[in-house]
């Protein structure tokens, strides 16, 4: 890439953390909850109606000196992932998913992801018409939301589990990363258009979405804080492989990522890191995306 390189102090302190799964998450931990006395402290619970107190078994003295602190309560567990589902326009997923098969892709898993999330929802309104077919489609910001079989193919390619971490480069509507949900809870995105990802966010979270953290920076870093990664999905193409993508791979992780330059034909890239940690990389398709950035352009 020839653009400039921007400042990563001045980009970190313009991160905004829009993780869908902040609020939900916090109150499974323990961090907030709804019992009402809990969250505000003891001091604002009424007292209990007398009545009630008859039949209350009489309160525990506090342990004496020397005595066994009592044992913390576990605390409350994380419910597993289910991802949302839905109903609406499934003939056209399934059709889109029938046209996605016909390119020779014949992942059940990544298929079935790909008939579970609602495209259309992720689609501007002016654009509802075409949401199931197999093209790009303007999702504002000069940006597409990407064609359904690239979006399976790379899917594929990463070859998740539900262990797998996986960090997306460029949220844009949301969508690649709803379909990430389908195989992981652990999915990490990051756009560099605030206005971007801030509707996805809002929409991922208002899908039922509530695992996916997203976060406004510019994806050249990754996200080193929660590095490493299994999979690394980048959905615009770069000039050269980002050196910080590759060093947050895990052993035995892979990157997809389009390579080439910008408004012409790239080659998909699977980057492949061994248990060792040596790299080997191949090219494996034209593929067209919109091109890695490194400043939003929606600040200019
Ligand atoms: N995966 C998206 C489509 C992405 S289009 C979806 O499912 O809808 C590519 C996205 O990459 C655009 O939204 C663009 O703004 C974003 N992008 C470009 N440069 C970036 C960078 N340096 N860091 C993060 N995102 C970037």
């Amino acid at each position: 890439m020839t653009s400039r390189m921007s400042n990563p102090a001045a980009w970190g302190a313009r991160l905004v953390c829009l993780a869908a799964v902040l609020l939900a998450g916090a109150c499974l931990s323990g961090a907030c909850q709804t019992d009402s006395g809990q969250a505000t402290g003891d001091h604002e619970r009424p007292p209990a109606p007398a009545a009630e107190d008859a039949d209350r078994p009489a309160e525990k003295e506090s342990p004496g000196p020397g005595a066994e602190a009592p044992k913390e309560p576990a605390p409350p567990q994380e419910p597993p992932w289910t991802p949302p589902r839905f109903t609406a326009r499934q003939a056209e997923r399934d059709r889109m998913v029938r046209t996605v098969r016909r390119y020779g892709l014949e992942d059940e898993a990544v298929l079935n992801a790909l008939s579970a999330v609602p495209r259309h929802e992720f689609v501007p309104d002016r654009h509802q018409s075409s949401a199931y077919a197999d093209t790009p489609l303007p999702i504002g910001h000069g940006q597409t939301i990407s064609q359904p079989y690239i979006v399976a193919e790379m899917t594929r390619l990463l070859g998740l589990t539900e262990k797998s971490r996986v960090l997306e480069i460029g949220t844009g509507s949301g969508y690649q990363a709803a379909v990430l949900t389908e195989f992981t809870p652990h999915v990490f995105t990051i756009e560099i258009i605030e206005p971007l990802v801030r509707s996805a966010a809002e929409r991922l979270k208002r899908l039922g979405y509530r695992v996916v953290q997203a976060k406004h920076a510019d994806g050249y870093y990754g996200w080193a804080e929660e590095a490493p990664f299994d999979g690394i999905v980048v959905t615009c193409a770069v000039g050269e492989i980002p050196g910080p993508l590759v060093r947050q791979l895990a052993p035995g992780g892979r990157m997809v990522v389009p390579v080439g330059p910008p408004l012409s034909t790239q080659w998909l890239m699977l980057v492949e890191k061994d248990a060792q940690g040596a790299i080997r990389s191949r090219a494996l398709m034209a593929v067209r995306f919109v091109p890695l950035v490194r400043e939003d352009p929606s600040k200019k």
